[in-house]
C-alpha cells in the first residue's frame, strides 16, 4: 500500500534491517525508526563478538537455521557492495576431550542438514597445520565463517533508510503504544506520532515494549553479560582464525571463544553471566527493577533451579581472570591469564519462557497492526538481512 507509515521500534541491526528492506521494498511506505539512545547500535548490535556464524549449531527447520544461512548470503553481498569489512577467516570448533566427540559428530550432522558450506572434519594434523596454537583432537572447520563490523552495517542500513525517504529519530524513549482507529499511536513522554503499522525490535527491552503494546507478558527476557578478555597484542599471532569449543547443547550460548576482530585485536570471550541490569555493562551494575522483575517470574526461579551449577562457574569467571582463562586455555594452551586484559562487555537479551526454558529460536509474531520480535539472539546479527525479509513478510501482509 503507498503512503503508509510504518514504525520501527529500536534501531539496532534487526529494527534497521527491517526498516531498510520495508523502505526499498515499498517505496511509496514512510518508515519511522523510533531509538531511545542517542546513536544507533547502542546495545546488542555494538557490542557483539562479530562474527557471521555460517549456520552449524541450529536445529533444521527452525527460524535461526534458515534466517542464519539466507542472512550469511545477503550480508556478504551487502558488505562486497558497500566495502565494509567481511572476511572469512574460517572457525575450527574443536573437541578436546573424547567424550564431546559424538557432539561434534551431532553438530556435524547438524551443519549439513543446514547446508553450511564447505564444513568438514579434521584431523589433528589438519588442525595444527590450520592453527598451529590450538589444542584439540579433532575439528570441524568451517572455512566460510566470517567476521564483520556489525556497527558500521548498521550505520549503512540507517543511511539506506534516511535516503529513502525514511527517518530514524533518536533520543525518542518510547513510552507508550496504542491502538488507535485506523493505526497506532507511539508515545514518548508528551510527543505522539501515528503510524499506520508498528513493528517492534527492542533486544533487552523487548518485553517491556511488548507490555506497552499489550502483547502478551511472556517470553521475558534475562540479560546475561558476556565478558571479553583481549589477548596482549604480542600474542595475537597464537591465533589464525576463529576457534571454539563445541558447545553445551543444553545453553544457548556458544562457549568462551577467541574470536580475531577487523581492527587487528583478538577477543577471548564471551562468558555468560546472569547480568544484573539489562544494560548493565559491568559486574558492579545493578537495576533493583530489572532485578524484581526477574524475581517475580516463575521462569526465572526454575531456570535457576536447573542451571545454578553453571552460573556459579560463569560468576568465578567474572571475578577472577586465572578462572576465566582456565577454560580458554585448554584451546590454545600457550595462553594464560598474563596474556590478556580485560576487555569489553556485551548483555545478550535472552528470552525466558514460564516453565524456565531458555527460548532457543527467534520469535517474532503479529498481532493486528503490531508485529512484535521477542527473542533475536545470537546470529540474530548474521541473520539480520533475512530476519528484516521474514519480518517484512508477516508485518506488510494484509491478512
Ligand atoms: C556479547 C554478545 C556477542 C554476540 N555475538 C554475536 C555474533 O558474533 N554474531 C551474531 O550474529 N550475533 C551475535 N550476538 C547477537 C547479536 O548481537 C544480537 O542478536 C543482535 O544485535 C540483536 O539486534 P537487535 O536489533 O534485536 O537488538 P539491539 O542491538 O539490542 O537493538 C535494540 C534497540 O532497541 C532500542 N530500544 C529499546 N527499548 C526502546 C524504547 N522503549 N524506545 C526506543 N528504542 C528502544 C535499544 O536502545 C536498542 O538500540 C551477540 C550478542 C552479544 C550480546
Amino acid at each position: 500500500m503507498a503512503d503508509e507509515t510504518i514504525g520501527v521500534v529500536g534501531a539496532g541491526i534487526v529494527g534497521l534491517a527491517t526498516a531498510r528492506e520495508i523502505a526499498l521494498r515499498r517505496p511509496g511506505t514512510r518508515v519511522v525508526v523510533f531509538e531511545k539512545e542517542q546513536r544507533v547500535s547502542q546495545h546488542q548490535t555494538g557490542h557483539n563478538s562479530g562474527v557471521v556464524h555460517a549456520g552449524i549449531y541450529y536445529t533444521p527447520g527452525s527460524l535461526k537455521a534458515d534466517l542464519c544461512v539466507r542472512g550469511v548470503s545477503l550480508l556478504r553481498e551487502y558488505c562486497q557492495d558497500r566495502e565494509l569489512p567481511y572476511r572469512e577467516i574460517g572457525k575450527l570448533v574443536t573437541a578436546v576431550r573424547p567424550d564431546e566427540l559424538g557432539r561434534m559428530e551431532d553438530l556435524y550432522e547438524r551443519a549439513k542438514n543446514n547446508h553450511v558450506p564447505d564444513l568438514r572434519k579434521v584431523s589433528q594434523d589438519e588442525m595444527r597445520e590450520l592453527e598451529p596454537h590450538a589444542a584439540g583432537i579433532a575439528a570441524l572447520h568451517s572455512p566460510r565463517t566470517a567476521i564483520t563490523d556489525y556497527p558500521a552495517i548498521a550505520r549503512e542500513f540507517a543511511k539506506d533508510v534516511t535516503e529513502s525517504g525514511g527517518e530514524v529519530g533518536l533520543g525518542f524513549p518510547v513510552t507508550g503504544i496504542t491502538t488507535v482507529p485506523g493505526g497506532v499511536e507511539v508515545a514518548s513522554g508528551q510527543d505522539r506520532v501515528k503510524v499506520d503499522r508498528l513493528i517492534l525490535c527492542a533486544g533487552l527491552q523487548s518485553d517491556s515494549v511488548a507490555k506497552l503494546a499489550q502483547d502478551g507478558r511472556e517470553p521475558r527476557i534475562v540479560p546475561f553479560r558476556g565478558e571479553y578478555m583481549l589477548l596482549k597484542p604480542d600474542r595475537t599471532h597464537l591465533v589464525r582464525g576463529l576457534i571454539y569449543p563445541v558447545p553445551d547443547p543444553r545453553y544457548p550460548f556458544l562457549g568462551v571463544h577467541f574470536t580475531p576482530r577487523v581492527d587487528g585485536s583478538v577477543e577471548v570471550g564471551p562468558n555468560a553471566v546472569l547480568a544484573l541490569a539489562r544494560e548493565g555493562y559491568t559486574l558492579g551494575r545493578v537495576s533493583p527493577r530489572d532485578l524484581l522483575g526477574l524475581a517475580a517470574y516463575p521462569g526465572s526461579w526454575r531456570m535457576a533451579r536447573r542451571h545454578w551449577r553453571t552460573g556459579v562457574k560463569e560468576y568465578r569467571g567474572a571475578l577472577s581472570t586465572k578462572a576465566f582463562m582456565k577454560d580458554a586455555g585448554r584451546y590454545v594452551p600457550g595462553v594464560g591469564a598474563g596474556d590478556v586484559v580485560r576487555g569489553g562487555a556485551g548483555v545478550r537479551a535472552q528470552a525466558l519462557d514460564r516453565d524456565g526454558t531458555l527460548v532457543d529460536d527467534f520469535r517474532i509474531h503479529r498481532v493486528g497492526r503490531i508485529t512484535a520480535v521477542r527473542n533475536a539472539p545470537s546470529p540474530a546479527a548474521t541473520a539480520s538481512m533475512a530476519i528484516a525479509e521474514h519480518i517484512a513478510d508477516a508485518a506488510l501482509d494484509r491478512e
